[in-house]
């Protein structure tokens, strides 16, 4: 376990925001993933795994401003990486083009371990 990461999962839900002003954007989003919409308040493990993602990446010079930031689930946050985008619906057409490929891999994963198990 590295402690590190655990402080900043403590810390918030994005290292470079403090708790009220994620909450500015989980409000303003109604706690759903901005690309593919999972509702943060259905369930506690979907709540759990909300972030706070620039869409134009910190790292890359992107703003903390309310319209560079929104909320995203974690799987969605990781798919985007950092790459810039020119615009929000670039950056979330790129994130469900690349939830469409996992979605096809889990298929046939899930597709060979049947087939396995039946064998
Ligand atoms: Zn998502």
């Amino acid at each position: 376990m590295d402690l590190r990461r655990l402080t900043k999962f403590f810390a918030g839900p994005s290292p470079h925001l403090s708790r009220e002003d994620a909450m500015k954007i989980f409000k303003r989003d109604k706690f759903k993933c901005y690309y593919c919409g999972l509702d943060g308040l259905r369930d506690f493990e979907s709540w759990l795994i909300l972030t706070i993602d620039h869409v134009h990446p910190h790292s890359k010079g992107g703003q903390r401003s309310m319209d560079n930031l929104v909320t995203a689930c974690q799987p969605c946050n990781l798919l985007k990486g950092k790459r810039v985008y020119k615009s929000h619906q670039e950056a979330r057409d790129y994130v469900l083009a690349q939830r469409e490929q996992w979605r096809q891999i889990y298929r046939k994963q899930v597709k060979a371990t049947q087939t396995h198990s039946a064998a």
